[in-house]
């Protein structure tokens, strides 16, 4: 199953508590992109980088298989973010954001990439969220993420955004933030209300929390911690390697039914999270896109593995009453 990304290609400088690095590859659709890879499906990417930008970078974008025919070269300067971590590396600070030749950009999809069936709209301005939306012809997926400076900047067409895809993936923070409330549970159903089916929220090393609408709560959360990490160099590009985890992982499922037209189940979903949280795992543990240059899908499968032990706490059947029809055991 073909993916579609729009988000940043960025230079990033970094300052953790562990170190720090200047012009190093970042950005939204970066990260998603080298993540989503992993998972074997197509990966179509659009972007803008100015004449500045390493090839060595467009190079490593190739070499990891993704289509780069939608990512234009402007005359200007790449996009630069620069941030910092405290001790608590749930939360970036932004020192600078230089949108550059982002500031005038609009995609123009090749032809071949309005098909696709899975699309990301990774972090980034809602008005080129919208725009690429707008040029795909019929996708099985959508999924969207955000950050603050767009909440700051485009709180409009954000919500525009936001309603017009199917799963959005944001940060604690920026949830309460968007929905002007301190109740995550309040900020989460408010988001749903304006048209998502699903939303997951993002909680840094506290893991991630899916919220679907109903009145069961059974079928409306679901929890998964974040992998239990010792070294944690630099949190850049977790939650856009979560996504690339995340939408990896359900088009290769898409992909291995061949049920193009059949929605995505909260099963799916659940597992899909699993994925992200992995990926995302890898990630933090060095600067940039460093881990994600030598992961592999043996270590992605280990560590969900691990996962399914973290979150495993009952026996199949917990109480006697329950275990009648079993011939197990009662703890
Ligand atoms: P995250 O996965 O949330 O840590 O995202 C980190 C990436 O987002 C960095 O590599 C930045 O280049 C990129 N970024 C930061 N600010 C923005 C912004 N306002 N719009 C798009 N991308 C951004």
């Amino acid at each position: 199953m073909s993916i579609l990304v729009v988000g940043s290609v960025a230079l990033d400088s970094i300052q953790t508590p562990f170190g720090k690095v200047k012009d190093a590859l970042g950005g939204s659709a970066t990260y998603f992109s080298a993540a989503a890879r992993l998972y074997g499906e197509a990966v179509n990417l659009v972007a803008v980088v100015g004449s500045d930008f390493p090839q060595e970078h467009v190079e490593f974008l190739q070499d990891r298989g993704v289509n780069l025919d939608g990512l234009q070269i402007a005359e200007g300067k790449t996009f630069r973010w620069s941030g910092r971590y405290d001790y608590d590396m749930n939360t970036a600070e932004t020192l600078d954001t230089q949108l550059n030749v982002f500031a005038t950009f609009h995609p123009q999809l090749p032809d071949a990439y309005r098909d696709a069936e899975y699309v990301f709209l990774a972090n980034i301005d809602p008005v080129l969220q919208l725009e690429v939306l707008s040029q795909i012809r019929q996708p099985t997926l959508t999924v969207l993420d955000t950050m603050d400076y767009w909440l700051n900047y485009r709180k409009e067409t954000l919500s525009q955004a936001i309603s017009a895809v199917d799963i959005v993936l944001i940060n604690e923070a920026e949830a309460r933030q968007y929905a002007n409330t301190f109740s995550l549970i309040r900020a989460a159903r408010k988001i749903l209300s304006q048209g998502p089916k699903a939303l997951v929220v993002k909680k840094g090393e506290y893991g991630a929390v899916m919220f679907a609408n109903g009145d069961v709560p059974t079928q409306s959360f679901f929890f998964a911690p974040a992998y239990p990490l010792e070294k944690i160099k630099d949190p850049t590009g977790a939650g856009d390697s979560f996504a690339g985890g995340f939408i990896g992982y359900l088009a290769q499922q898409g992909h291995a039914t061949s049920h193009r037209e059949s929605s995505v189940t909260k099963d799916e979903i659940k597992r899909a999270i699993v994925h992200g949280s992995v990926v995302a795992s890898f990630t933090v543990e060095d600067f940039s896109v460093e881990r994600l240059r030598t992961l592999t899908m043996e270590e992605i499968k280990a560590r969900y593995r691990d996962f399914k032990v973290f979150t495993n706490f009952e026996p199949t059947c917990p109480w006697t009453d329950d275990c009648e029809h079993l011939n197990e055991k009662v703890p």
